[in-house]
């Protein structure tokens, strides 16, 4: 039986350096540590699927055609490095759209468990901002917050005990020591 497991990654900020409305691939700026800490997730029994509000395109920013393309080349690049992502949910509403899927709204994880097989109460949502944790929270998953992208800026926002770690890597540390007790 597959793992239903599942680690929600948030992608700007949190896997890759968040440069504002980032869309071309010479702004694809990978974290340090972020392949490995998916790799020790993927070995510790968790699906990896990129969880991610993408406003730009219903700004006009870009496309959904160059959103894919980004897409792509930042999966194959992980999966090079033996860190396979699985899925990418993305919103691409504005806020003022009032859409179901745009975080903390939990549309896209309703997704996840639909087209998945994910199991929220068994998954982790990890984040560089309190809508992330709202997110996790709204979902009824654990939600694990990094310090990377917004982290830092945002930390006095947070509501309630969330895990704090410094980067994706601690964040997937932490997830793998909770494991064990
Ligand atoms: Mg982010
Ligand atoms: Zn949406």
């Amino acid at each position: 039986m597959p793992a239903e497991r599942f680690a929600f990654v948030d992608r700007d900020g949190t896997l890759i350096e968040d440069r504002g409305f980032v869309h071309r691939i010479e702004d694809y700026a990978p974290l340090a540590g972020a392949a490995d800490a998916l790799r020790l997730l993927i070995e510790g029994g968790y699906r990896i699927a990129i969880v991610t509000n993408q406003s730009g395109i219903g700004r006009g920013f870009f496309s959904e055609a160059q959103y894919a393309a980004f897409d792509a080349h930042l999966r194959r690049d992980f999966e090079a490095r033996g860190a396979s992502i699985e899925a990418s949910y993305h919103c691409p509403h504005t806020a003022e759209d009032g859409c179901s899927c745009r975080k903390p709204a939990p549309g896209l994880l309703e997704r996840a468990v639909r087209e998945l097989g994910a199991s929220l109460t068994q998954s982790f949502v990890i984040g560089d901002k309190p809508s992330d944790m709202e997110l996790a929270a709204r979902a009824g998953c654990r939600g694990v917050y990094v310090l990377t992208g917004h982290g830092e800026a945002q930390r006095h926002n947070l509501e309630g005990p969330i895990p704090v770690e410094a980067d994706l890597r601690g964040a997937a540390l932490h997830i793998l020591r909770r494991e064990r007790v």
